[in-house]
């Protein structure tokens, strides 16, 4: 269980350096007369949790000062508390996490069936997404495809296609986002002929967020496309990309399983 908030779209994200890492982590330690205030705003950066200093029902007593407080959510020592120098924020929590527990947040990326939609660096923090992305057991991963940035819907595969008015229609989301996507495939291995040239395409795609903004990438390589174009006539709208990263350039290929084998599980 956690509580993860995120941050509305103005707070500010820290920058930190060394020292604030240390004096952040020395705030985990001995703060129970810190925490008498039962309103004081707290969070834990091992499960992104929010919540009041009231809400601290655990204390690991310690033999050289006060108590420390543990997390009512995953019981760790990791609170910290909102100070004037380090205003409380998820987006804090998040950087101190990829931080502190840097190889349980690259293992967990590395399981992860499902994270949710970001739009940039800043938003990916602010909604805790490192704390978000997570394995489901009802989800398997099918593959890995590399994409590239586009600035412009039609820079690549979707130019050549004949439903290029569509294709010119609609706009591409802004920045650097990424989490859970639909992959939408247009036109399935054809050919046609435009100003009198014969263009073969096998498909384009489109990959649409939890939020309904197209994503601007496309697929790396024809080969690429065409695994993904395979893995789309097998699964249907079961197929899902997932973009873990804001500058990851990867989509990772999972499938939700389907509700007959969800019930044998
Ligand atoms: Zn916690």
């Amino acid at each position: 269980m956690r509580n993860v908030v995120p941050d509305a779209g103005s707070v500010e994200i820290p920058l930190l350096g060394y020292e604030d890492r240390g004096a952040l982590n020395r705030l985990t330690a001995y703060g129970r007369a810190e925490l008498q205030d039962d309103s004081r705003r707290c969070g834990c950066f091992r499960c992104g949790s929010t919540f009041l200093a009231g809400e601290i029902v655990d204390w690991m007593p310690e033999e050289d000062g006060e108590d420390t407080a543990l997390c009512p959510y995953c019981g760790c020592d990791t609170v910290i508390y909102d100070t004037d120098r380090y205003p409380l924020s998820t987006a804090l929590l998040a950087e101190l996490y990829m931080d502190w527990f840097s190889s349980e947040f690259k293992e967990r990326k590395k399981a992860a069936t499902y994270a949710p939609s970001f739009s940039d660096y800043d938003d990916y923090l602010r909604r805790g997404v490192p704390f978000l992305m997570e394995h489901r057991a009802t989800q398997e991963i099918v593959g890995e495809v590399d994409l590239f940035r586009i600035d412009a819907p039609g820079n690549a595969t979707g130019f050549m296609h004949e439903d290029r008015d569509a294709w010119f229609a609609q706009e591409l989301a802004d920045g650097e986002p990424g989490g859970m996507a639909d992959i939408v495939v247009h036109g399935f291995e054809r050919a046609f002929v435009d100003g009198g040239e014969k263009i073969q395409v096998s498909c384009y795609f489109e990959f649409i967020d939890e939020h309904g903004r197209r994503l601007p990438y496309e697929l790396w390589s024809p080969d690429q496309e065409r695994r993904v174009c395979e893995l789309s006539t097998r699964y249907g709208s079961r197929l899902k990309g997932l973009i873990l990263g804001p500058d990851d350039r990867r989509m990772r290929l999972v499938v939700g399983c389907a509700p007959d084998r969800l019930s044998i599980q």
